[in-house]
């Protein structure tokens, strides 16, 4: 069942979720990325619970995965949800106060501090490229530099971050799926 749902005002968008890959494929603490043509959508299994944010295909991965890694920490912080979910009925009422709980996060989502944009050379599009990147997925790192694939414009690059977020190099990765 759905726990919880807030999408913005002016959006006539369903960024319906695929139950069926998610359920299947849902390893607790992997950020699954679905790439819906003019739109994305990321989902992470926490606990016994799926959380997933679905925006425009503009937006990057990682901008994603870090607004959904803070939603869960502050849901699981407001809700115990091992208390609610063991009740035999439970009424998606009381998760309604989550909204204006996300509407602040929406709005203050700059100075949550979650986000480090990082400059790479792309040599097949002859640019600088800003890349965003959780700072999460750096300081949780276990080695370094960190790689991280690029994808855009039909090709990817491969970015290796080091722990002060310089870039180390970056190189031209093939890609298959
Ligand atoms: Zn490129």
């Amino acid at each position: 069942m759905s726990l919880f749902e807030w999408k913005p005002p002016q959006s006539f968008k369903n960024y319906d979720l695929d139950l069926n890959i998610v359920k299947k494929y849902a390893t607790s603490g992997v950020f699954f990325h679905i790439d819906k043509g003019n739109s994305k959508i990321v989902h992470i299994k926490s606990g016994q619970v799926i959380y997933t944010v679905g925006s425009s295909n503009k937006v990057q991965y990682q901008l994603l995965e870090a607004l959904l890694e803070y939603i869960v920490k502050r849901f699981n912080e407001i809700f115990d949800l091992d208390v609610i979910l063991s009740y035999e009925n439970v009424s998606k009422n009381m998760f309604n106060s989550f909204k204006s709980e996300v509407e602040k996060i929406l709005e203050n989502f700059n100075e949550l501090d979650l986000i480090e944009t990082i400059k790479a050379r792309c040599r097949v599009c002859d640019k600088i490229l800003s890349i965003h990147v959780k700072k999460s997925f750096i300081e949780n790192a276990d080695d370094f530099p960190v790689p991280l694939v690029y994808e855009h414009a039909g090709h990817a690059i491969l970015i290796f971050i080091d722990r002060n977020f310089d870039v180390r190099g970056v190189e031209l990765v093939n890609t298959t799926g």
